[in-house]
């Protein structure tokens, strides 16, 4: 629909007790690291028609991204996720005509969230039908897998909610647990941001532990995705944004160590890669 990949509908409302006790005791117990914004706006978190006064449904997206591209052999790896063009503009891009049509359609106000709005995005995705939590925590959408992007559009329309998946995900899978370089996916399948290469490398600021090995890693981790079973055999999306930007094939690590701020800024002025910064890059060099 519209380049939207799945889409699936809930009903706003309050989300259950046994996911803001489960995501507090994530927090209390430290696993999202330094990332302090998480533990703001709990209040709005837990009820998304305090993102927009009135709202009546939640309408859950997932937009695909994987695609064949692959980074040169012996060049630090980007997770695939930030090959293309940043993943905000393009999903935001990609929901706004549907949220005009729902609009100009029904009438009433929408919001789209994109990573930019405290909500619980996984458990919504769950809700509307959109896919399946998987042991690594992250949504799986069949026929599909684990390569999306997740959004939402928040409305004061009443859509028919779509019902939860039937299936189950993992049944005696744990090739997630096993692979994960850092020990991290957690035994009720959340993430220890502390033990997470994608955090340690992405979202932290500051040094890293000096014993810490990226394993070839510059910026994420796909690791968990790449053994994922569900992922097996996935066409490559529809979304030609996401394709590894060719500028990337030249990053080895000299020319990474040579970055200028001006040079920086050229090769990702369109990435999400521009969160780590020029010193995220560099620092996540020395542990590569
Ligand atoms: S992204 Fe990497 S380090 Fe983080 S949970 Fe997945 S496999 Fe583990
Ligand atoms: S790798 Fe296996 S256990 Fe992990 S999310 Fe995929 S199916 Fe589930």
């Amino acid at each position: 629909m519209l380049g939207i990949d799945r889409v699936g509908v809930a009903e706003a409302c309050e989300v259950p007790d046994s996911v803001t006790d489960g995501y507090r005791r994530w927090l209390d117990e430290g696993c999202s690291g330094s990332m302090d914004y998480l533990d703001r706006y709990h209040d709005v978190r837990r009820d998304p028609r305090l993102l927009l006064p009135g709202a009546r449904s939640v309408i859950s997206c997932a937009i695909a991204y994987y695609h064949k591209s692959k980074q040169p052999a012996g060049i630090p790896a980007i997770a695939s996720y930030a090959h293309g063009d940043d993943y905000h503009d393009v999903v935001r891009r990609l929901l706004e005509p549907l949220a005009a049509f729902i609009r100009e359609t029904w009438g009433g106000e929408t919001r789209i969230c994109v990573d930019t709005a405290p909500i619980h995005e996984r458990y919504w995705a769950v809700v509307a039908g959109v896919g399946l939590r998987g042991r690594s925590g992250l949504v799986i959408v069949p026929g599909l897998g684990t390569y999306c992007f997740l959004a939402e559009i928040i409305t004061t329309v009443e859509f028919s909610p779509t019902p939860p998946l039937e299936t189950t995900a993992c049944d005696g899978c744990g090739a997630c647990v096993v692979a994960c370089p850092g020990g991290a996916i957690r035994s009720d399948g959340t993430i220890d941001a502390r033990r997470c290469l994608s955090y340690l490398t992405i979202e932290h600021r500051g040094k890293l532990p000096d014993s810490l090995s990226t394993g070839g890693r510059l910026y994420g981790c796909d690791c968990c995705q790449q053994v994922c079973p569900h992922n097996l055999g996935v066409k490559p999306c529809s979304h030609p944004e996401f394709d590894l930007s060719p500028a990337y094939n030249d990053l080895t690590r000299e020319n990474i160590a040579s970055l200028t701020p001006e040079s920086y800024a050229t090769i990702f002025r369109r990435s999400a890669i521009k969160r780590a910064k020029l010193s995220g890059l560099l620092r996540n060099l020395r542990h590569l």
